[in-house]
């Protein structure tokens, strides 16, 4: 274990802020000037450094190239009014790596090492955080595996890093999902459950086919028989009818997502009635088809909030009431926005400031 950490700092030559369009941010295409990095050798965490955002050198015998020996987090800092950075749970975020990185064999990073490698990033890059409505400083850890050895086995050297990237307002535009019944990402057993590289990779084909017919992402369904909901692409999924907010259960084939945790505990505040269990297919088609089904939203980082206006199953298109008349998911953005802005009382205790 590490009690101190002293991280190395070599700076840019010349800012890349000067030519960044802050009116122009596509999600993930930007990076801040520099980047947190953090070797894993014998057995313990060395090497702190933040350096210039750039290409590095990877064995090409990696097992994380090969073999997907790499995981992920997604957290975002805000500008606060009086210009003070906002991170929003972090410390959540660093739990998870480490749920992520006990089942993929990898050493956690220790609290210190995370949080220090943080707040020293956001210092060097604070420039970077933008300011507009909607917009954010998106934050991406990693750990990967980075031994030369193309066995298959668990490694011995990793390294762990934090890159960048200011984003404007995502997805805010209504979202069309396709229940997916034949595809699958998760099932009981597996790393669903673990922000593991290869999850995402599997997904890309299927969600491509459902783009082909013109849906934006899917929902994934149970991989036994496909009758049960489990979430979407990178978001957990919600819906809203008899005035209750409804989520599928955690499992290990569903993704414990923050903002999910977080709208839950919000919604349960106001005395709102909120279930966590298994929701059938079938249930929300009923609900579809009878025009009972009040929301439905996909609940991220990335997006925070993303509307659904309609949702395929088995050939068939259905709409869902317009989404200006959605009451609940506009309150849980506002409320949630405010929180993480800021502008409104931490009173959930989620707010780590710098
Ligand atoms: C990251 C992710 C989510 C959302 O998690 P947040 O912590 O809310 O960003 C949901 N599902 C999957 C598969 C994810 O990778």
């Amino acid at each position: 274990m590490v009690d101190t950490i002293k991280i190395t700092l070599e700076g840019v030559t010349e800012s890349r802020l000067p030519q960044t369009d802050f009116n122009n941010l596509p999600f993930g295409k930007v990076y801040t000037d520099h980047m947190f990095m953090a070797d894993y050798r014998d057995g313990q965490w060395k090497n702190f450094r933040i350096v210039p955002y750039g290409h590095m050198l990877v064995s090409p015998a990696t097992p994380a190239i090969h073999y997907g020996q790499s995981i992920f987090e997604g957290m975002k800092a805000y500008l606060g009014t009086n210009g003070e950075v906002l991170i929003f749970r972090p410390h959540d975020n660093l739990q998870r790596l480490n749920l992520s990185a006990d089942r993929m064999c990898m050493p956690p990073v220790p609290e210190e090492i995370f949080m220090e490698g943080l707040r020293e990033l956001l210092h060097v890059d604070k420039a970077w955080i933008p300011s507009a409505p909607g917009s954010s400083l998106y934050i991406r850890p990693f750990v990967f595996s980075a031994d030369e050895y193309i066995g298959i086995r668990p490694s011995q050297d990793f390294t762990f890093m934090i890159i960048m990237s200011p984003v404007g307002a995502y997805y805010s535009n209504p979202v069309k999902v396709k229940i997916e019944t034949h595809y699958t990402r998760a099932v009981a057993g597996g790393t669903g459950y673990a922000k593991a590289g290869g999850n995402y990779g599997g997904a890309i084909y299927p969600t491509k086919l459902a783009a082909q017919e013109g849906f934006h992402q899917l929902i994934w369904t149970d991989g036994v028989k496909h009758e049960y909901i489990e979430e979407s692409g990178t978001m957990n999924v919600m819906f809203v009818f008899n005035d209750t907010l409804v989520t599928p259960a955690l499992s290990d084939s569903i993704l414990a997502g923050i903002t999910r945790d977080s709208i839950v505990k919000l919604a349960q505040s106001w005395g709102m009635k909120v279930e966590e269990r298994k929701v059938s297919v079938k249930e929300i088609v009923a609900h579809l088809t009878q025009g009972t089904l009040q929301e439905a939203f996909g609940v991220g980082t990335a997006a925070t909030i993303a509307n659904i206006e309609a949702i395929g199953y088995e050939g068939n298109l259905y709409t869902l009431p317009p989404v200006e008349q959605r009451v609940i998911a506009h309150k849980i953005y506002q409320e949630l926005d405010a929180i993480k802005r800021g502008t409104q009382p931490d009173r959930f205790g989620w707010i780590m400031k710098l």
